[in-house]
């Protein structure tokens, strides 16, 4: 099997085992998580495999600190030297002062979910800590980075962020929003602050993306402001959404979904 697929210009997805992989290669190549532990083999030799070597790799961007986006971090790194930038709200996680699935989790689901997350953690797939070369902070002011913006979507974890890509049109959501089984908001149990994350995707619907990568589930890859504008409303209409300002202009054309997809 590929251990790649191109999803258009410039971007790419690696298949991880549990989670999606991006490498963004314009104008340099970025990588957007990293997957789980093990799935380091396979970004390698994306990297190999696309005519990248591994020390070009400028930046790993960390949508948020769950094991399945965080989990092959340290190798990866290790053998790429590249930066690494995710949120101050998950610093002390990435950099081991506390555990990933310490994050909290909202209702009972959410709680058994961490239970299973610790037994993982601690005695199945271990988690190599990191130092981060930036913690981004929403107060900072700052939102970029070699040109692409940092947004804040809290909710799905307390620092969860999104990286947009101006040049692209493309965003990369993380699990702020999900692409399984189709483009949705993300599920109560996974979420740290379900209310909060509803107020996220405003912000993703905002700028008015063409492309969407989701960390779960195939992506948009093109004319997906509509899909985001529906998905902000659908947020909006939920009770807790009360209060949320109604996205505008839904606009009529449907979004296309990404070509020789696979499901995760
Ligand atoms: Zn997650």
């Amino acid at each position: 099997m590929d251990t790649y697929q191109k999803l258009c210009d410039g971007i790419y997805r690696i298949r991880g085992s549990r989670s999606n992989i991006y490498l963004v290669t314009e104008p340099v190549p970025v990588l957007i998580d990293t997957g789980m532990p093990g799935d380091e083999m396979v970004i390698l030799q994306a990297l190999n495999e696309l005519g990248f070597h591994a020390r070009n790799l400028r930046m790993i961007l960390i949508t948020h600190a769950h094991l399945d986006h965080v989990g092959a971090l340290a190798a990866v790194k290790a053998a790429t030297d590249a930066r690494v930038l995710a949120s101050t709200h998950e610093k002390d996680h990435i950099e081991g002062r506390r555990l990933l699935c310490s994050m909290p989790r909202e209702g009972l689901g959410g709680k058994l979910f961490k239970c299973m997350l610790y037994i993982m953690e601690k005695y199945v797939k271990k988690y190599e800590p990191v130092q981060l070369y930036s913690a981004y902070s929403e107060t900072d002011g700052t939102g970029r980075i070699d040109g692409v913006q940092i947004i804040a979507t809290p909710g799905h974890s307390p620092g969860s962020l999104s990286f947009y890509f101006p040049a692209l049109k493309a965003v990369f959501t993380g699990d702020a929003l999900t692409g399984t089984p189709a483009p949705g908001l993300p599920l109560r149990a996974g979420c740290s602050d379900y209310a909060r994350s509803l107020r996220s995707v405003q912000s993703l619907a905002r700028l008015g993306a063409d492309r969407c990568f989701f960390g779960h589930g195939e992506p948009l890859v093109g004319n997906a402001a509509p899909s985001l504008r529906e998905l902000a409303s659908r947020a909006a209409s939920l009770p807790e959404g009360k209060g949320l300002e109604k996205v505008v202009d839904l606009g009529s054309s449907s979004p296309t979904r990404g070509k020789n997809g696979r499901k995760s």
